[in-house]
């Protein structure tokens, strides 16, 4: 694996990108600050609006940067994806390589595409990494974008149905279904009984009569490695996985499992 390491160097630029594509607006200007942001504007002093010399106020970059946070805040990324972008993105193989490269187009491209991503691969080659980067770039363009793991959002919804708790099914399915662009994290992952098979077809179905764009990942494989291991189709139906190959262009990676193998910017544990 050493060697590996070796082959593919970190990727900054995206490769074949479209003279029009809107590079600059998520490798030039990227908020690498975000979160340790000074307490006090050095150019505002917190007024929110800079004077230029001759010219007059003009509301203050921060600002702006406020804006974006709160609306990445609303895609409900988790914390222990907060540092996942495109520029710190490592592909180690051929598969993650080209894995990027599409993660990085739908970014780019988006609204003018025609399906979204099904990331597939085990754990730790580098999915939700894609997945949460994509989101991010089209919340930066201004789209409304939503992060849910499949099994939390079952959860969430299964929880609803407690008389005891303030919410109802369509409070929590509503903004699933509005969102312009759904990452389902890790479909497949929750044990599949009828129900969890029909409210997953029940939400994808309908993203899919309303043309809205959904970015998968699976840690399940559409062929068994081995017996015991379980394939996608198993886990959410044929006609589940038939419905994701309209929707979606299968994105297969492979590789080692880099939190076990290499050191990165946020260590993800398990709980
Ligand atoms: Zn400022």
């Amino acid at each position: 694996m050493p060697q590996e390491k070796l082959k593919f160097p970190t990727l900054f630029a995206v490769p074949n990108a479209p003279q029009s594509a809107p590079e600059h607006e998520f490798y030039d200007d990227l908020p690498e600050d975000v979160g340790d942001e000074p307490e006090v504007c050095p150019k505002c002093y917190g007024a929110g609006m800079e004077v230029v010399p001759g010219k007059g106020a003009r509301p203050c970059e921060c600002r702006k940067k406020k804006t974006q946070n709160k609306q990445l805040d609303k895609t409900r990324i988790p914390k222990r994806y907060t540092e996942c972008h495109f520029h710190n993105y490592k592909a180690f193989n051929k598969s993650q390589e080209s894995a990027f490269r599409f993660a990085s187009q739908l970014a780019m491209q988006y609204p003018a595409v025609e399906r979204g991503l099904l990331f597939m691969g085990s754990v730790g080659v580098g999915k939700t990494h894609l997945a949460v980067s994509i989101l991010k770039g089209l919340t930066e363009r201004g789209f409304n974008c939503l992060f849910y793991e499949s099994g939390s959002l079952l959860k969430e919804i299964q929880n609803s149905y407690n008389a005891n708790t303030q919410t109802s099914e369509l409070k929590v399915l509503q903004p699933i279904l509005d969102a312009e662009i759904l990452v389902l994290d890790e479909i497949g992952a929750t044990k599949p009984t009828e129900w969890v098979r029909d409210t997953m077809a029940n939400i994808i179905n309908t993203r899919y009569n309303d043309r809205k764009l959904t970015i998968f990942t699976t840690n399940y494989l559409d062929d068994k490695r081995n017996a015991t291991e379980e394939t996608l189709e198993e886990r959410i139906g044929v006609r589940l996985r038939s419905r994701l190959y309209e929707m979606c262009k299968t994105v297969p990676m492979t590789g080692e499992d880099f939190r076990r193998t290499f050191d990165h910017v946020t260590p993800i544990k398990k709980k």
